[in-house]
């Protein structure tokens, strides 16, 4: 498999934090960091500074994102946002299944299909959650239940639509608890998932379809993990959060 052929995506999941004011002193201290990076640099978030982020970046190499995204395209869902709504601002991904979206708020392999159909549909690039949690992990069923997630997810999802999907492998033993995949965990793991996008699709899709690791990526372990063969990109979440750490990471994959 040739990585060359992928383009690194650096994502920053920005999670709960920043306030409007803050997001836009955060992107105005990316900007300069990130220009010329020799991969795609993306901020994800919190719904409230989408519209800032999506001015401030606008003329950069930053791509906005959202961290979900409804179904449905209008109606009685309390608190929901569509496709329609982020595109219209000028979204251009959404995070979908991450692992505290399932963990908190019910999210299930059938709901991320819907909502990951939906968001291809309006135009939006996916970035889509698969991991496994420390339990699962113990009891050896990593391969088996990131394969499952990844079918499950990517159900009557077209060639063509593919092309708008990242997947994020994120063990959930290593999100926010500075525990890391060791480099030969995350590759093992990454080059099961393009496997089975190989049987979903073709080999030529696998190969270029972009795969992230992330579970504390930082600036000092992510030369490493991003030089796997399968390991084309990161979610960020800690490290998203300061500018120069999350250049430093964006540099690493400019390599
Ligand atoms: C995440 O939440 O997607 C993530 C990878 O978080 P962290 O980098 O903080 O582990």
């Amino acid at each position: 498999m040739n990585k060359a052929k992928r383009k690194a995506v650096i994502a920053g999941n920005w999670k709960m934090n920043k306030t409007a004011a803050e997001a836009a002193e955060l992107i105005s201290a990316l900007i300069p960091e990130v220009a010329g990076a020799g991969c795609d640099v993306v901020v994800c978030t919190p719904f409230t500074d989408l519209p800032i982020a999506v001015s401030k970046t606008a003329g950069t190499n930053i791509a906005v994102g959202a961290q979900n995204v409804h179904f449905e395209k209008s109606g009685a869902f309390t608190g929901e946002i569509s496709a329609d709504m982020l595109t219209e601002l000028g979204v251009q991904y959404v995070i979908i299944g991450h692992s505290e979206r399932r963990q908190y708020f019910g999210e299930t392999d059938i709901t991320v299909n819907k909502r990951l159909k939906a968001a291809l549909a309006a135009g939006l690039k996916v970035i889509l959650c698969v991991g496994e949690s420390l339990e699962q992990h113990q009891h050896g069923v990593t391969a088996e239940l990131v394969a499952m997630q990844t079918k499950i997810a990517l159900g009557g999802v077209s060639a063509e639509e593919l092309k708008n999907v990242i997947i994020a492998y994120e063990p959930i033993w290593a999100i926010g608890t500075g525990l890391t995949a060791t480099a030969e965990q995350a590759e093992e793991v990454c080059a099961v998932i393009r496997r089975v996008i190989a049987s979903l699709y073709s080999e030529a899709d696998a190969e270029a379809f972009t795969i992230q690791y992330g579970g504390s990526m930082n600036a000092k372990n992510a030369d490493e993990l991003l030089a796997q063969p399968d390991v084309d990109g990161g979610l960020i979440g800690g490290a998203s959060l300061k500018a120069p750490d999350f250049a430093a990471i964006v540099r690493a994959a400019s390599k």
